[in-house]
């Protein structure tokens, strides 16, 4: 038995997994009016991943960058229930979704079923670890808002240990070394928050140890950012050396130890890194589920970066009730929030178009079956002659594909500079420095869902500069 719902059975049922960038984007712009709707998420909330790396070093608190998945369906035209829970398997046959409530704290009932007339199949993608020894064991990642809590604890606990009385100038430069792993823009977003917090705030609580104070980025390839253009990469690696952030290319993590790091140099000689913190951003791939799930339909689902979907989101190899989108999709697109929440609202405004097809579809088999039993020979030709002009509708209904519409490419860097590559015309405009960053901040402040969170987080941002980060570790 599925969860008790106010369900309207003459409507069909969508069932959305996850509350990310595509999910949320769905949500906001489904008209809910024609549609049952239940939402599955592990997290009852949204996280604006663009600005994770700012609450990971204390520039923004955790609240500012959360929506309760709650405040975005409160506001639809008929209730949308909320369930906090991780989808463990999908059955496309029978349509049903099993899911579990996997939280601290369960009641009598913590596993059940549902099901679905469409899936909108959201439920991003987790980290890579390569299967690397001791990544799970000893690094921190930056993925979802435990991970930025658990770097900053961690990164305080090691401040807070090399200030511990006789400690050896050894030991205190491993535990003051901070070596990020990943070079695309999550990796080299968060070493510049983390030179940010030092230059502003370190130096002043804690003056006798910030001098010692290292960041390492470490890449397996010969660049930083390769999404990005030479010119905004050599500006990066150019405001990196100025900040004494150590950039290591063409050099691969091979272990991750409890005091160190092995990394295999260019040279391919082997080198032991100790350090105090290692935070992995070394890029993601698809979740179990999303294994299992492509693993039922082995003909046409074999990509390995992910599920593989037409231009209509629609999952290749089902019947049309499964759509997929946002970083469990292997697509022709980066996966990005911007990708993500494109296709959200995508599909949301295709439901809506859905819905007359749906009900055309409806009127056609109703004239259909009624000129079957017509007995009066005129009366049963008014009703072909309508159904014939719903056949002739029908055939002109077409659901528009998806269009990507690239916004650009932002990144920050660290030292009040950001990075941006943005389209023009048939080229791309690049740009740097410190008023691409008041332009990083304008843009992902209207990106921001609600009013709500733009406050919060254009608030924190003034805190921070008046009063600092917070140096208390949290335990
Ligand atoms: P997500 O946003 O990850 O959402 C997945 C959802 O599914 C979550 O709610 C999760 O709880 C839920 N879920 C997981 N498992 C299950 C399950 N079994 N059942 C049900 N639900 C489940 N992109 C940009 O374009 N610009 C940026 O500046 C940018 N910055 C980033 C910074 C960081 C630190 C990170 C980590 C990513 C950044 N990205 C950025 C990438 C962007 O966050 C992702 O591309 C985007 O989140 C993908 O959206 P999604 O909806 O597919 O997945
Ligand atoms: P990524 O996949 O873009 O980068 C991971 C990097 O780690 C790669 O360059 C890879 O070569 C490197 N790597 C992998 N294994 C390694 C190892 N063992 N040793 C050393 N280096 C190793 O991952 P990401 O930065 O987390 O980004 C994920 C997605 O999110 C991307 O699509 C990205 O565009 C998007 N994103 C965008 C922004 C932004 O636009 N500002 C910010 C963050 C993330």
């Amino acid at each position: 038995p599925g969860p008790q719902i106010p369900h309207d059975p003459t409507k069909k049922t969508i069932v959305v997994l996850g509350s990310g960038w595509g999910a949320t984007s769905f949500l906001n712009t489904l008209d809910t009016t024609e549609y049952n709707v239940v939402v599955i998420s592990p997290r009852n909330y949204f996280l604006f991943t663009p600005l994770l790396p700012s609450v990971a070093v204390g520039t923004l608190s955790a609240r500012s960058i959360l929506q309760p998945t709650r405040y975005v369906t409160r506001h639809k035209t008929r209730f949308v229930e909320v369930i906090e829970a991780e989808a463990q398997s999908v059955d496309p046959v029978n349509k049903t979704v099993s899911f579990i409530d996997n939280s601290d704290i369960q009641g009598a009932v913590s596993s059940t079923s549902i099901s679905y007339d469409y899936l909108v199949y959201a439920v991003g993608a987790e980290v890579q670890t390569f299967g690397i020894p001791g990544v799970d064991q000893n690094a921190c990642f930056m993925k979802e808002l435990n991970d930025a809590e658990k770097m900053q604890r961690r990164f305080m606990d090691c401040l807070e240990s090399a200030a511990f009385p006789g400690q050896s100038e050894e030991e205190i430069h491993r535990l003051l070394h901070m070596v990020v792993v990943g070079g695309g823009p999550t990796g080299v977003e968060l070493s510049g928050e983390l030179h940010d917090f030092l230059e502003e705030d370190l130096k002043m609580w804690y003056p006798e140890l910030a001098s010692k104070i290292k960041i390492t980025l470490v890449e397996a390839l010969p660049s930083v950012l390769p999404m990005f253009s030479k010119s905004l990469i050599d500006y990066t690696v150019s405001t990196f050396k100025e900040s004494k952030i150590d950039i290591l290319t063409q050099t691969m993590v091979k272990e991750v130890k409890d005091k160190s790091v092995t990394l295999a140099m260019p040279d391919k000689s082997i080198v032991e890194m100790p350090c105090g913190m290692v935070v992995w951003a070394a890029g993601n791939k698809g979740r179990k589920i999303t294994q299992d799930l492509m693993a039922k339909l082995p003909t046409a689902q074999t990509n390995r970066r992910g599920i593989t979907i037409d231009e209509y989101m629609q999952m290749v190899g089902t019947d049309g009730s499964i759509f997929a989108i946002g970083d469990c999709t292997a697509s022709s697109h980066a996966p990005t929030a911007q990708v993500a929440s494109q296709q959200g609202s995508y599909l949301a405004r295709s439901f809506a178009q859905r819905v007359k097809g749906d009900k055309l579809k409806a009127q056609l088999d109703e004239l259909e079956a009624s000129a079957a039993t017509i007995l009066h020979d005129d009366e049963r030709k008014k009703v072909v002659e309508e159904a014939e002009s719903v056949k002739s509708q029908l055939a002109k209904f077409k659901i528009r594909p998806f269009n990507y519409s690239h916004q650009g490419t932002l990144a920050y860097i660290g030292s009040d500079k950001a990075i941006a590559q943005l389209p023009v015309m048939n080229g791309s405009f690049a740009s740097g420095g410190v008023l691409t960053y008041y332009f990083w901040r304008s843009a992902y402040l209207s990106t921001l869902f609600s009013l709500r969170n733009r406050t919060l987080v254009a608030s924190d941002w003034v805190w921070t500069k008046i009063f600092g980060r917070d140096v208390s570790r949290e335990w």
